[in-house]
């Protein structure tokens, strides 16, 4: 078995999907151990004690952690990772993989490669049960957007056969430079030509903060992306993405360099901006663009499901669980590693790797280590911010489903693909029902239909999968709508752009400080001086009586003592 072998189109493939701490490493276990089980009928091992004994790959099949932070070895407690014995014996792929020291992080497409590479090297028995968090993850590897390429380690020029260093982890263009818009200035494009590398050339005109254009050193730090922080860098990244790809431009803050710098990296990978016409695109095979997401594998698909209401009591009680099992300790260590790989804790870059972390950033301003770090007033503070961002990122889980990986799943159907996603409850409840499904699925039997099975509200969640008018994935375009921002020029300094969401724009302008800053003339400046010093006056007036009530009343306790 060759292990470049992409996986064949007909091998099946389970997925567990759902909002982080629903349940779904417990069905996953649950899942590949029913296999063992089903397949091997005559050993008829119903005890549970004596399978947890069995040795890791006696089950046909193998867990794929699809959790962009469990990716990091150690620091167990804050990326919620499964324990040994949760792992039930059976195998876990994707966990454990990166060094959070090294810096970097696994994008997408290296995530997609390496589980390609591991579901390659399994023998056709063998059943991966692709298992997290991170949707984005399942759904790239398993109805792949046409414009992502499965070769990109063939094509990119780092060693795709050494060990996962920092180095190998960095992007490199996968392609020669796109055609790039006439108008841009040529400072611009020299940093388009070098901003991946580890010194970019900067532009000087737009050096405005630190004069010289600081050379942007990334010697001191062992991160693979070079840190950020920078605001005139910040700035001409961003304006050169606005120069190339304005669309993309006006998706993101202008400080958001790692966002700004993806979309430049996507730019790269695509062959240039979808305004340019595809005739003069390199590369680009016109032939397949309109392909649609394909579904790879038969596919079977586990949505463990709760909604918010009842889920959000639950994680609540889960954080309190880290903080017993040692969070605060990680995130000490945790700022050990910031300070090894950007210099200072302060100039952390959040959107960045491990430091991503639900409860890292939320800790920040509780000192660690500290002899009773619970009593500090701190603590509670950043308690109450990581179970709210905890609840915020189980919705934006939620909504990637509906939004984004219901429609893939939808077009891959379309396109001929053989995918089911059944709604289970989580824990004990809907192990049963799964695991009933999963027989038919291996059996090639016909399958029960997906709204009467499983989750109450399973109807309901699917609706979207039958209903033809709508579903379709979001695109580019669409997103680009969605999050269009624009700056504000009246309330912008020179260097510092005021950058707004289209929501935010609306409430902007009719703030105060924008009508200020918009309307300096038209305000009468003497009557709003003569306004500040009348006002100024009433309050020393009301200060003055103050005092006088106070030396009152400091003088009568005394006049009462002398009475008696
Ligand atoms: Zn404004």
């Amino acid at each position: 078995m060759s292990a470049s072998t992409p996986a064949e189109k007909q091998r099946s493939i389970v997925a567990v999907i759902g909002t982080t701490g629903v349940g779904k490493s417990d069905l996953a276990v649950a899942l590949a151990q029913s296999l063992k089980s089903f397949t091997n009928a005559s050993s008829n091992s119903e005890n549970a004690s004596c399978r947890r004994q069995e040795k890791v790959r006696q089950f046909p099949a193998v867990v794929l952690s699809a959790d962009s932070m469990q990716l990091y070895k150690g620091l167990d407690v804050i990326t919620n990772k499964v324990t040994e014995e949760e792992k039930g014996g059976v195998e876990h792929w994707g966990l454990d993989m990166v060094s959070p020291g090294e810096g970097g992080s696994w994008e997408v497409g290296k995530w997609c490669n390496e589980a390609d590479k591991k579901v390659a090297s399994l023998p056709a028995s063998t059943l991966p049960i692709i298992c997290g968090g991170t949707h984005y993850f399942i759904q790239h590897y398993l109805f792949p957007p046409p414009e992502l390429s499965f070769d990109r380690s063939e094509s990119s020029s780092t060693s795709s056969k050494s060990a996962p260093t920092s180095t190998a982890l960095r992007w490199t263009p996968p392609r020669p430079l796109p055609l790039i818009p006439q108008n841009i200035a040529p400072e611009m494009v020299r940093l388009l030509e070098t901003f991946w590398t580890t010194k970019p050339e900067w532009p000087h005109g737009l050096m405005t903060q630190n004069g010289e254009g600081s050379t942007f050193e990334i010697s001191s730090s062992n991160s693979s992306r070079p840190t950020l922080n920078d605001d005139a860098q910040l700035l001409a990244l961003h304006h050169l993405l606005c120069a190339i790809d304005p669309k993309e431009g006006r998706r993101w803050h202008w400080r958001d360099g790692r966002k700004v710098r993806r979309s430049l990296e996507r730019w790269w990978e695509r062959g240039g901006s979808d305004d340019i016409p595809i005739a003069v695109k390199e590369n680009v095979n016109s032939g397949d663009t309109k392909a649609g997401r394909q579904a790879r594998f038969r596919t079977l698909i586990f949505w463990v499901y709760e909604p918010l209401e009842t889920l959000r009591p639950r994680l609540d009680k889960r954080v309190d669980r880290m903080v017993e099992n040692g969070l605060l300790r990680e995130i000490a260590e945790l700022r050990g590693i910031a300070k090894e790989i950007y210099g200072t804790t302060e100039s952390t870059d959040h959107t960045e790797g491990i430091f991503q972390s639900i409860g890292y950033k939320e800790f920040a301003s509780l000192a660690l280590p500290q002899r009773d770090s619970l009593s500090d007033p701190a603590y509670k503070a950043a308690l109450e911010r990581t179970k709210l961002s905890t609840h915020q990122y189980a919705k934006s889980q939620l909504k990637w489903i509906k939004k984004q990986l219901l429609p893939a799943v939808k077009e891959a159907k379309e396109l001929g693909g053989e995918v089911e996603v059944y709604v289970v409850n989580g824990g004990h409840k809907g192990i049963a029902p799964a695991v009933d499904i999963l027989k038919v699925f291996m059996a090639q039997d016909e399958l029960p239909k997906p709204e009467k099975i499983g989750h109450g509200d399973a109807q309901d969640l699917l609706e979207l999968l039958n209903d033809p008018s709508t579903g379709r994935v979001p695109d580019t375009t669409d997103r680009q709508h969605i999050n269009a921002r624009r700056h504000c020029d009246a309330c912008s300094l020179p260097g510092q752009p005021i950058s707004l969401s289209l929501n935010e724009w609306d409430v902007h302008v009719k703030s105060r400080l924008h009508k200020r800053n918009a309307n300096p003339v038209k305000r009468d400046k003497e009557e709003w001086i003569a306004q500040q010093k009348a006002e100024g006056e009433r309050k020393r007036a009301e200060r003055e009586k103050l005092k006088v009530e106070l030396a009152e009343l400091k003088l009568r306790p005394d006049q009462h003592d002398t009475i008696v």
